[in-house]
């Protein structure tokens, strides 16, 4: 077991991809708009977030991308953060169908899937260690800790899916999946962002 102090380690191969796709996200910090928009789909103000981890077709953000340390010294470790409502509303639907069950399943059978699943976490680890090297925050209270019961376990389809939104696929193959099932009532290259506006609020929003 390693010391929860210990300095955190990555394959060399996976902290020069993260630090490539944090070099392109942290590229354009995020807008004052974009916190209006993330506070608007959350229902309460964004602590912590630095950045857009993927977009709608529209650029209407999906995942927020917050530090690991929050002011008042709160540990964050849930970086690649869903906000997406049509995406958390497809994602909790699976759950409530118990998907987590048959992935869970799925994990316990397949050996491959087990180490891609191990792998993914990885990869958020080592994504959340570059980041806060480069924030200058301390993760010293969730060293070790990702998100959506990686490694060895599936907890909550969104983390994983807000995973895959912001890698890509081939990363988190739980969230990959999560990503097919729900196209059709969500994809990030087909926006159906007017829809959601318009079913949140009756009166706002008719235009498209
Ligand atoms: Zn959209």
């Amino acid at each position: 077991m390693t010391s929860p102090q210990a300095t955190a380690s990555f394959d060399p191969t996976i902290t020069s991809e993260v630090s490539k796709m944090l070099d392109r996200i942290l590229a354009q910090p995020a807008t004052p708009e974009d916190m209006s928009i993330v506070q608007e789909q959350l229902g309460r103000y964004p602590r912590g977030m630095v950045a857009v981890g993927a977009r709608c077709a529209c650029g209407t953000p999906l995942v927020t991308i917050t530090r690991p340390l929050l002011e008042g010294g709160i540990p964050f470790p849930t970086t690649c953060y869903l906000t997406s409502p049509e995406a958390v509303k497809a994602v909790s639907r699976l759950e409530a169908d118990g998907m987590m069950k048959e992935f869970n399943a799925m994990l316990a059978e397949d050996e491959e899937l087990r180490k891609q699943y191990e792998h993914a976490h990885e990869y958020y680890l080592a994504f959340r260690h570059e980041l806060a090297n480069r924030l200058g925050d301390s993760e010293e209270h969730i060293v070790g800790i990702s998100a959506g019961g990686l490694p060895v376990r599936v907890k909550c389809l969104h983390a994983l899916l807000g995973q895959t939104l912001v890698m890509g696929s081939g990363i988190n193959p739980i969230g990959d999946m999560v990503l097919e099932r729900i196209r059709g009532e969500f994809d990030p290259q087909t926006c159906r962002c007017a829809i959601q506006e318009s079913t949140q609020e009756e009166s706002a929003h008719t235009d498209k």
